[in-house]
């Protein structure tokens, strides 16, 4: 998929008041700092589209971008940011819950995980709560960059073992680097395909 158009829409801190359009949406999510906003940027093309985090954690909202003026690109707010309080993740999780149930125009999650860091029970944990609610989902592996080849595929191995204890099969995944722009055209033409198949 070639990007013609990238424009951010709007951001909120309301699921309901995210945008009233029936166009298919992708939502981006992970743990704060594992590079969501760097890989947005990666596969839209442009430098500062998504902003990447000064203060992680702080930025609770649900950014809707336009892609190619045909589908959303969703940045959500990422997750696990040490220094938040417990009554501020409550929210936090209320309003993720909210966004994942209310949004029937979401067509897929894309949950990204470090490459570099052993399978956390963070990242499982909501794995797992989007199985259970058949929401679907891939993973995107971000900085491969960071590890040799061999160390890349031991690392997916290593979440394959742990996921397969309980999911029937790997999930769909993708191996990225947002500054050796790894990854992107696999990221773009699975969104690319999923597009078409909804219009069949
Ligand atoms: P966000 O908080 O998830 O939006 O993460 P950012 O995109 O702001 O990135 C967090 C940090 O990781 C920044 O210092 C980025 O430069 C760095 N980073 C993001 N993606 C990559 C990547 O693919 N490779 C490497 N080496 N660094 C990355």
């Amino acid at each position: 998929m070639h990007i013609k158009s990238a424009e951010f829409v709007v951001s909120n801190s309301d699921v309901m008041k995210c945008p009233n359009s029936s166009l298919p949406e992708y939502a981006f999510i992970g743990r704060s700092n594992v590079g969501k906003s760097s890989l947005i940027n990666m596969l839209t093309g442009r430098k500062s589209l998504a902003k990447t985090s000064g203060k992680p954690g702080k930025t609770q909202l649900i950014n809707h971008f336009l892609i190619n003026k045909n589908w959303h690109l969703v940045d959500l707010p990422g997750y696990g940011y040490a220094r938040v309080s417990k009554s501020s993740k409550k929210t936090f999780q209320k309003f993720i819950t909210q966004y994942f149930s209310n949004r029937t125009q979401l067509v897929t999650a894309f949950v990204l995980v470090d490459i570099r860091h052993e399978p956390q029970p963070i990242d499982l944990d909501f794995m797992q709560w989007l199985g259970e609610n058949q929401i679907p989902f891939s993973i995107i592996f971000t900085k491969a960059d960071k590890l040799k080849p061999k160390a890349i595929e031991n690392h997916v191995k290593a979440y394959e073992l742990i996921l397969l204890e309980f999911w029937e099969e790997m999930p769909n995944y993708f191996i990225t680097s947002s500054p050796k722009t790894i990854g992107n055209k696999e990221v773009l033409q699975y969104i690319d395909t999923l597009n078409t198949n909804m219009k069949l």
